[in-house]
């Protein structure tokens, strides 16, 4: 027995109201944004005919996501961070930018303050016997197809517990473990020598997966790195590549896998010769290509909290 008061003017006016958007002074933007959500959000509980045990629910749910930290977490899992993308995408599209490897979501657990290492640099500075060796090399290039140097390719993923360090919830991981900052040379390469990552998912107990579980959703990911490339003449590149194989490539939680983010992984034997202290070991190549800058700006320069060591 719902009711319908949400097109009242009582409610329109109370709306405007609460974000003063007849009132002087304030963000302009701020105003109309609050007003539009607040209005979607009133128009919802009418339409559904939310209970006051729903909504306070909801409101605490809120206070339970950012005790956990887990707010950029939901992001990923409600489509937020890749919807970003695929606008990103379609601005990229009306600008007639083409061919750089596509961007996918960066993903809470990024830590900036890696050492920069030259060329070249070893990730795995902790012991993890149940993670098989893994290379990572590839060819930083422009919009010409040429090599650039200078980039900076900095590289971060999991544990073979699905854990990153800095984040490990066991504590077991140094600093920097499984992070990686790669300066190119002149050839643009870069490589690292690190182990492979396994996939993971969001804190079982935690308000995401909480969320989640009222979808029938699972929250995990298939194994992937995640990929930052920065340059003194392009446009920053944010990205992952998935492990091949991985069963939940194209069932990810985050919904970050896009055709062209799945290379190769190739079986090799030669790991002694490559800096490895055993033989067996799993190699991938991927090229990071990049793109032009816009009217000389970068504009995939995306500002947010991140966590620094
Ligand atoms: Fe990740």
């Amino acid at each position: 027995m719902g009711v319908n008061i949400f097109d009242t003017a009582e409610v329109q006016n109370f709306l405007r109201v609460i974000a003063n958007l007849d009132g002087e002074g304030g963000n302009p933007r701020v105003k109309s944004v609050v007003h539009r959500i607040l209005s979607d959000l009133f128009k919802t509980i009418e339409d559904f005919d939310l209970t006051p045990d729903e909504i306070w629910a909801g409101i605490n749910y809120f206070n339970t996501l950012g005790s956990q930290h887990e707010a950029a977490l939901l992001a990923a899992g409600i489509g937020l961070e890749h919807y970003i993308d695929l606008r990103l995408d379609a601005e990229d599209k009306e600008l007639g930018i083409f061919g750089g490897t596509p961007r996918t979501i960066e993903g809470p657990l990024y830590v900036a303050g890696t050492p920069v290492a030259e060329g070249k640099a070893r990730l795995d500075k902790d012991p993890d016997p149940d993670a098989a060796p893994l290379r990572i090399r590839g060819t930083v290039t422009g919009p010409d197809g040429m090599p650039v140097a200078g980039a900076l390719v900095e590289i971060w993923h999991s544990d073979s517990k699905g854990f990153y360090s800095h984040f490990d919830p066991t504590g077991r991981q140094s600093e920097f473990n499984l992070r990686g900052a790669i300066r190119t040379g002149a050839d643009g390469k870069y490589e690292a020598l690190t182990t492979m990552p396994a996939s993971y998912g969001c804190p079982p107990m935690g308000a995401t997966q909480a969320l989640l579980n009222q979808l029938n959703r699972h929250g995990q990911r298939p194994a992937h790195v995640h990929i930052f490339v920065t340059s003194d003449k392009f446009r920053k590149l944010t990205t992952q590549f998935n492990i091949e194989g991985d069963p939940l490539i194209w069932d990810d939680f985050a919904f970050a896998t896009r055709e062209g983010l799945i290379p190769p992984v190739v079986e090799k034997d030669d790991g002694r010769a490559v800096g490895f202290e055993e033989d067996a070991y799993r190699d991938i190549e991927f090229d990071l290509h990049l793109t032009e800058r816009v009217d000389g700006k970068d504009n995939q320069i995306v500002e947010r909290a991140r966590a620094a060591a």
